[in-house]
């Protein structure tokens, strides 16, 4: 009887057992697809570790239900045919995650009784930051970079060799000699941080949606269909590995990276040799403290066994190498309250929703707001006023809501309700039809003016240092300016009538709006604050049409047609500048005296279309004089010297950018040899 019992409890162990798995690995294989395929995770990286620890743990409790499509045997995802595949000659693996102390020495003891080692036997590793990219595998055949494709299920990959070809850090042409008949770096593709906010910047910008972290910027990036794109992102790329090997004698992990260096890669300058776990754990520590500071994502640090021969022989256990461990530092998240939602109103009038929370210290510094995206975002996430929620800094940087915790609410909590009317001009608001963003669209909405003018007055911009946000505030309160243009009528009296303004500083403001009277037109075109029209935009655009006059009278098409400028900005700045609105303030400005510099524009079919000079030393002819030259056979004048430079020429006591020129092998002329070149249309 009591065995009859026994034997069913067991039945029914297993029945929920086998019922738990089968549902994480619906979670694990839809998160998977999210994260690899759509670059799009839904939950946190550590949510997402927990759910496969628990698997893991429910697996070996069962090994009977092992099944080899369980996420736990496998790598990455499904392949989504979009790439042509290629089988990698050496399976691409995962690694295992080690948390805390004690799991780090759990797993060299694991190494200890593989290799038959005693106890004090000390041995040597290799610890390198863990970067948060994409790996790739790069195939060199005979010297010659010919394939380089993403890890996808770990046996197979996406063959991405076009995008990868457009990363500067990848080389074409491998610098080691003799060229080994095949050679397979393989390493990490990822964006800096800097970059990604530069990236962010631009998308923002230009209306386009902004990408959660590095990681997913980067990814979205390398994976494009058009290389086109890939080419514009700012993707860099570290090696810390190698594939197949032929020709190369390599004995230690170090050697690797020591090769990897001499054939032309970006190599960690910060890995180190680790004699032991105690010089394992000081480089964690340091890393710890240390990944805030430098320029990329690190989520960990990778630890491995240097002898290449113990690699061989400690081997594989299902996608780890059990040779390696990715020591993780713990998430940059932490739980607080939303106290309220407001809505901010944008330069463009987007409406943006922004959590307040009870201030929590994430990742160094105090996060007391985050931004919510937009509408949708907020109700996909289904965030309400009290709600307990969890958040991280993305990327370590910006800080977002990951998810709520719903389990605590408590039914008090308020749905916010997203405003139909502007919050500050009442004016309506409208989203149109497939549109995430809802925008105030009262272009005298003095929010919208507000950002507008702050805008205006950027360094990137106009550089009207002594007009900040405070005095841009009074002054569209106490109704003195109504659009940029009005800065330049600004009397003494007017800015005396002012809180807090004395004759000095009224005196600085006057000066400092004087002083800006005669920016670059690219600056002036930039500072307007036209949607889909940043700073690059703005130059290419200057650099087409020379004045503003020139650009008034264009019609779209030729705004359009500017190589990099497209449809959708080309659009966007014709339809600014029939705005009877904005003809006033162009008006206004031209009747203020604010006048661009003179600058020649970029003929638009000369002989030299799509090349580029750079000057460098002391000529005889003005260097202005010499860009006006280049602009007028159609090329473009630079100031830095990059593989992508046509010509450099130089003058006498030329410096650094001639070297640069020598070093990369572009073209140097001396200023007779350009003069001859322009005139002789060579
Ligand atoms: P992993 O990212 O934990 O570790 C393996 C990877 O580390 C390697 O493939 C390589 O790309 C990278 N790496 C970086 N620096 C390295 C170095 N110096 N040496 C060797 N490798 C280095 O494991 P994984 O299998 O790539 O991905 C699984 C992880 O991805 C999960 O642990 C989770 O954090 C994340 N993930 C998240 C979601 C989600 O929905 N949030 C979904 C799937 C995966």
């Amino acid at each position: 009887m009591k065995q009859d019992h026994e034997d069913s409890t067991t039945q029914q162990q297993l029945k929920a057992a086998a019922a738990e798995i089968h549902k994480l690995r619906e979670q694990l294989a839809y998160h998977n697809y999210r994260y690899y395929i759509l670059d799009d995770p839904q939950v946190s990286d550590d949510e997402y570790d927990m759910t496969m620890r628990r698997l893991i743990a429910l697996e070996t409790e069962h090994p009977d239900l092992i099944t080899p499509d369980s996420p736990t045997q496998r790598v990455g995802a499904p392949l989504e045919g979009e790439f042509p595949e290629v089988v990698h000659r050496v399976p691409m693996l995962s690694l295992q995650d080690v948390r805390g102390d004690e799991e780090l020495v759990e797993w060299e003891n694991r190494i200890r009784r593989h290799m038959h080692l005693p106890a004090e036997a000390v041995i040597e590793y290799v610890c390198e930051p863990k970067i948060d990219g994409l790996a790739m595998s790069l195939t060199y055949e005979n010297g010659k970079f010919v394939r380089g494709a993403t890890r996808g299920n770990g046996r197979q990959g996406e063959d991405i060799t076009a995008n990868l070809r457009t990363i500067n850090a990848i080389p074409w042409q491998l610098r080691l000699e003799p060229a080994p008949p095949i050679f397979e770096p393989r390493g990490e593709v990822f964006m800096m941080r800097s970059e990604f906010e530069k990236l962010n910047e631009r998308q923002t910008e230009e209306g386009k949606p902004l990408f959660a972290n590095p990681r997913n910027a980067g990814a979205g990036s390398v994976r494009q269909k058009d290389p086109k794109i890939t080419a514009s992102r700012p993707l860099t790329f570290f090696a810390y590995a190698v594939g197949a090997v032929e020709g190369v004698p390599l004995h230690k992990q170090w050697d690797i990276l020591e090769v990897l260096r001499r054939a032309g890669f970006r190599v960690n300058s910060q890995s180190r040799i680790c004699q032991g776990l105690d010089a394992v754990r000081e480089f964690i520590e340091h890393w710890r403290e240390e990944r805030h500071k430098v320029d990329y994502a690190t989520d960990g640090v990778v630890v491995k066994v240097n002898d290449l021969r113990w690699q061989d022989e400690l081997g594989i256990v299902n996608r780890f190498p059990r040779w390696a461990c990715a020591f993780k530092f713990p998430p940059e998240e932490q739980i607080t309250r939303v106290l309220d939602i407001t809505v901010n109103v944008g330069r463009t009038g987007a409406l943006t929703p922004l959590a307040h929370f009870e201030p929590v210290e994430v990742a160094g510094t105090t996060v007391s707001k985050a931004t919510l995206h937009n509408e949708d975002e907020m109700k996909r996430k289904d965030i309400r006023i009290g709600d307990k929620v969890v958040i991280r800094k993305a990327g370590e940087i910006i800080p977002e809501v990951v998810r709520v915790i719903t389990e605590e609410r408590t039914g008090e909590e308020k749905v916010f309700q997203f405003p139909t009317q502007c919050p500050v001009c009442n004016a309506a608001v409208v989203k149109p039809e497939g549109e995430a963003v809802a925008r105030c669209v009262n272009a005298e909405c003095p929010a919208q003016l507000e950002r507008l003018l702050e805008h205006f007055v950027s360094r990137g911009a106009m550089n009207i240092d002594r007009v900040g946000e405070k005095l841009i505030k009074q002054l569209v309160a106490a109704d003195l300016v109504h659009d940029v243009a009005d800065l330049f009528y600004l009397t003494k009296e007017q800015l005396l009538s002012l809180e807090r303004m004395a004759e000095k500083s009224a005196q600085n403001v006057l000066d400092s709006i004087e002083g800006a009277k005669h920016p670059p037109l690219p600056r002036l075109i930039f500072a307007l604050g036209i949607r889909h029209v940043g700073e690059r935009t703005a130059g290419l655009i200057a650099d087409r049409f020379g004045t503003l006059e020139a650009l008034r009278a264009a019609p779209e098409a030729e705004i359009a047609g500017i190589h990099d400028v497209g449809q959708v900005a080309g659009a966007s700045v014709r339809s600014w500048l029939e705005e009877e609105h904005n003809q006033h303030v162009l008006d206004k400005l031209e009747k203020a005296e604010v006048r661009p510099e003179e600058s020649t524009p970029v003929a638009a079919d000369g002989q030299f279309t799509g090349k580029s000079f750079v000057f460098t030393g002391a000529m005889t002819i003005d260097r202005r004089e010499a860009e006006a030259m280049v602009k007028r056979v159609g090329a473009r004048p630079s100031g830095s010297v990059s593989k992508k430079t046509d010509y450099v020429v130089v003058g006498d006591n030329a410096g650094s950018k001639a070297d640069r020129a020598r070093e990369l092998g572009v073209k140097i002329l001396t200023e007779e040899e350009f003069k001859a070149l322009l005139e002789l249309g060579l």
